[in-house]
């Protein structure tokens, strides 16, 4: 079909996430993609969000789209409960040497969303199978854990508010930014010695990705993982967004001493191929519903629980990912960012390099989500030949681990262009 059919057909047919239909402009039809770069008929943009953080080696990267089609040709999908299937056992399998110590249960969904629901509903069933009454949960101000109704109790955003009513009570701590580390250890010591009834402390470790690529501090947060665990509470380390080298490590949660005793995984699981997701438990935990009591067990599944799709293209992901050229790959752009901020990070009010996160904040007064300047410099990347998504006051390059040199140069030069144009 011709672009512009395409374009009339979508707007007949088609509802976007996070789309005001009213006011914003016609989605870009895509037609292909490869490595960094999206083509659409006349065009070609650069990826500089890994398509909402998922991507890691590049699009259509032919290692992952070949186990996706071998996979394919064997065993496409097939029931979860009563029966299991080799790339599910493997990708386990070669996960769990680079887990955080100690987690080695996996139990698989489709999205971040879920794999966080799913961590809630342990944590909670843990304690109630053993008629211990703990429930309530811990989360962490400008948290973001995803839109469902669960996810959204854990999140402190702009995006909830229209359902406030309906979501479950949580506690709020704040987390350590840098200046207020003491104020939150404090906090922590109040909040975790004097309930006894937490259950769950979940967090995004070190980087709060939606709720404004916002950075803590590492050592004052594993002093807060230490109060959470001494109290008996489950620390559930939300890497939806950070797993998989993003910010360095292959974890975010070994910026710490302190490990999770739960790690949610999804958006670069698969390398950005199928939607996979993973809840890492302990033994302890998958003990805890051991029973001859058939209530005891973890009653929840999805159509598509570990897809072997799915699988095999996580298995294929995390090939690259393991190689030493990914490994040095991730360091060059870390080294790359940081010498943009070293010769530009004054021009801003934050320039931060978290691993291959480049995070800036830009003057603006409204500072807000629904600010009309984030609108105005989407566009103004997207004329550019740049994906770039602001999240309020703060636009971040979150590359795929295949972005050149020159890619990166092309980025920081538009970067400055643009945001030293800003209309006030
Ligand atoms: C994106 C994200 C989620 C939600 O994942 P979906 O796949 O969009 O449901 C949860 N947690 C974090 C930290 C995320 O970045």
């Amino acid at each position: 079909m011709q672009n512009d059919i395409l374009t009339k057909k979508d707007l007949e047919y088609v509802w976007h996430p996070f789309t005001q239909h009213a006011t914003d402009a016609s989605p870009i039809v895509v037609t292909k993609a490869k490595g960094c770069y999206l083509y659409s008929e006349k065009n070609r943009y650069l990826d500089a969000i890994s398509s909402w953080w998922c991507n890691l080696h590049g699009h259509a990267h032919p290692l992952i789209a070949k186990s996706i089609y071998k996979q394919a040709r064997t065993l496409e999908q097939v029931i979860f409960a009563e029966m299991t299937h080799s790339p599910a056992i493997s990708l386990m399998e070669q996960l769990v040497p680079l887990l955080p110590k100690g987690l080695c249960k996996g139990f698989f969904s489709d999205n971040g969303s879920t794999s966080v629901e799913i961590a809630t509903k342990m944590a909670i069933q843990y304690f109630k199978n053993q008629g211990i009454p703990k429930n309530r949960i811990v989360k962490l101000e400008n948290s973001y854990h995803g839109d469902t109704f669960g996810a959204m109790s854990l999140s402190s955003g702009s995006f909830t508010t229209t359902f406030d009513s309906f979501l479950f009570e949580t506690l709020t701590l704040t987390p350590p930014y840098p200046g207020k580390e003491n104020q939150s250890i404090e906090a922590a010591e109040e909040l975790f010695n004097n309930n006894a009834d937490i259950a769950a402390f979940i967090y995004e470790p070190v980087l709060q990705g939606a709720g404004g690529m916002k950075v803590f501090n590492a050592e004052a947060f594993n002093q807060i993982l230490s109060l959470a665990k001494k109290t008996g509470v489950i620390c559930i380390a939300d890497e939806v967004l950070t797993g998989f080298g993003r910010t360095g490590p292959m974890f975010a949660s070994s910026h710490m001493e302190e490990q999770p005793d739960i790690i949610c995984l999804s958006k670069g699981l698969t390398g950005g191929f199928l939607p996979l997701a993973l809840t890492v438990t302990t033994q302890e935990i998958y003990e805890g519903f051991l029973s001859e009591d058939r209530k005891k067990a973890f009653l929840h599944g999805h159509t598509y629980t570990a897809n072997p799709l799915g699988c095999a293209a996580a298995l294929a992901s995390l090939k690259i990912t393991k190689s030493e050229r990914c490994t040095v790959q991730r360091i060059l752009i870390e080294n790359y960012h940081k010498q943009f901020q070293e010769e530009h990070g004054h021009r801003w009010p934050r320039c931060e390099v978290l691993g291959t996160i480049l995070i800036l904040d830009y003057p603006d007064s409204l500072k807000s989500y629904f600010s009309e300047l984030r609108n105005y410099l989407s566009k103004a990347f997207l004329k550019r030949g740049i994906l770039l998504r602001p999240l309020g006051n703060t636009v971040y390059v979150l590359p795929p681990y295949c972005v050149s040199l020159n890619d990166l140069d092309f980025i920081y030069s538009h970067l400055i262009e643009v945001l030293c144009q800003i209309p006030q």
